[in-house]
């Protein structure tokens, strides 16, 4: 059998470990990484990049359908608009192919060594890889730990045949007349808000009796009326149960009570699974916090020389936590320490309208601190929402009235992702309401609301 010897090996070619393996490499650290199927991961190949693929052509549709039904106060009119899914998902796979091999050329540029194959850790120094030739065994003086994480299923309603995970769902090549999206977080309104915008009859079916319940309602009935405007059903409160393809019906049941949805398809996005099971890392008996591997400040597990980064350490299940993550480590291992503070990274959910937040919540800012307040202002009174005819959300800046400091921004509405990157400088910078209500805002831009609400909690807002 082949053996091979590295410095650094990393177990997963998805955002953290290729991150950690680019920058290692970059450091002058001998890298390995090995990974089973393409690198990007789950975010590259079908996460991040073909669901906001997903959208951005569901939203064209839409606004060709809204023309074609003599609904466009713009003035536009269109012919009724067809889809060929077939051919977006050629488009959306070139996308992926871009980036993918993107990363596969950064990782060769750093000199990192690439394997093909599924790793099976033997020790914390030691793996196994099956590849397409002989199997490999690799000698490490560190391993980083980066499996990422798969689709979480349902008893009832495993996944197969017209039962989808996300990455199916992602990859339908023809649309569904009815669909039902068991899970009401942003995955499944992210793909059910999209395929309703492409004529999908979509039904939200969701246990809890709300939506993204990680948000205060303020934040989340924007997204709860917009779907509702685009005709997408919600059974909160109820269970999914089962599926008869044939009869296209979703059973779910509310205590005792059971119904029938249409659903020609079921789309189950009840959270992610850690890959960890089957992996070896088992046997490595770590330290875990819950389903996930506890992990410190500098992501370093309960064995010295072995570290986890990105979705199998847990909550931000986020690409740029990943991302960061792997920055961490490879830092760690070439001597140097980094340091990163959780409240700093920001969550966009690309729902319709879309929402931002970083740092605290009004409700966890008060419970931390007694004189926090809030201050709002919204998407209507802004010149640059009123052109993009969505004038339906706000932001808010969540602050210590002591000292102005600010301790969370949040917003919703559409476009306001592109803000996410200066609510996260705000919060990394310990910025005051004096700091963003000072600074110039490029005018009309979206980003005005920010300095606006900044201005409106020391009472001097302008525009309203
Ligand atoms: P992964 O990306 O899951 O990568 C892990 C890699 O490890 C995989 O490539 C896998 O093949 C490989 N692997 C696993 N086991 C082995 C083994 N034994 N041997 C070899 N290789 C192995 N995040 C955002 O920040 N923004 C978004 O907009 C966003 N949208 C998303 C939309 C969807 C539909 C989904 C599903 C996720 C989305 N995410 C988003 C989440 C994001 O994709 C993940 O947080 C991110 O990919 C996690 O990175 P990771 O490196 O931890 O793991």
């Amino acid at each position: 059998m082949n053996t091979l010897n590295c410095k650094v090996l990393v177990i997963g070619g998805g955002p953290g470990g290729y991150v950690c393996a680019v920058r290692a490499g970059q450091a002058g650290l001998d890298t390995i990484v090995v990974e089973k199927a393409r690198v990007g991961g789950t975010c590259l190949n079908v996460g991040c990049i073909p669901s906001k693929a997903l959208i951005h052509v569901a939203e064209k549709h839409h606004v060709l359908t809204e023309a074609a039904r003599g609904d466009s106060a713009l003035g536009l009119s269109a012919s009724a608009p067809g889809i060929d899914l077939s051919r977006t998902q050629v488009w959306k796979d070139g996308i992926v192919e871009g980036l993918t091999s993107g990363v596969a050329g950064l990782l060769r540029k750093a000199g990192v060594r690439q394997i093909e194959g599924t790793a099976t850790i033997v020790d914390g120094k030691t793996v196994r890889v099956e590849t397409d030739a002989e199997p490999v065994t690799i000698r490490c003086e560190a391993l980083v730990l980066a499996t990422g994480s798969v689709p979480a299923d349902l008893p009832g309603l495993p996944f197969g045949g017209a039962v989808l995970s996300s990455t199916d769902a992602l990859g339908l090549t023809e649309r569904p007349e009815t669909l039902a999206i068991v899970g009401g977080g942003y995955i499944g309104l992210e793909i059910g808000g999209a395929y309703a915008k492409l004529g999908t009859k979509v039904t939200v079916v969701e246990a809890a009796e709300t939506i993204l319940p990680q948000y205060d309602t303020a934040l989340t009935k924007p997204v709860m009326a917009r779907m509702k405007a685009l005709g997408v059903a919600f059974e909160l409160g109820v269970q999914a149960k089962a599926h008869d393809a044939e009869k296209a019906v979703l059973t779910v049941a509310r205590g005792d009570e059971e119904t029938g949805i249409a659903a020609e398809k079921v789309m189950v996005a009840v959270g992610r699974r850690p890959v960890i099971e089957g992996t070896g890392i088992e046997s490595l008996s770590l330290d875990m916090e819950g389903r996930f591997i506890r992990i410190d400040t500098q992501c370093q597990t309960s064995m010295r020389g072995v570290y986890a980064i990105g979705d199998v350490t847990g909550d931000p299940m986020l690409a740029h936590r990943a991302f960061a993550q792997g920055e961490i480590v490879a830092k760690h291992l070439a001597g140097d320490s980094a340091h990163w503070d959780k409240r700093c990274i920001p969550a966009v959910c690309y729902t319709d309208p879309e929402i931002v937040t970083v740092g605290l919540l009004p409700d966890a800012a008060r419970a931390a601190q007694e004189t926090t307040a809030t201050a709002v202002f919204p998407l209507q009174a802004n010149g640059r929402a009123l052109t993009l005819e969505r004038k339906d959300g706000f932001v808010r800046v969540v602050y210590d009235k002591q000292n102005e400091l600010v301790l969370g921004i949040q917003a919703v509405g559409a476009g306001c992702a592109e803000m996410a990157g200066e609510f996260a400088l705000a919060i990394e910078m310990c910025a005051t309401l004096t700091d963003i209500a000072e600074t110039i805002h490029a005018h009309p831009t979206l980003g005005e609301t920010l300095q606006e609400a900044a201005l409106s909690g020391r009472g001097l807002a302008l525009h309203i």
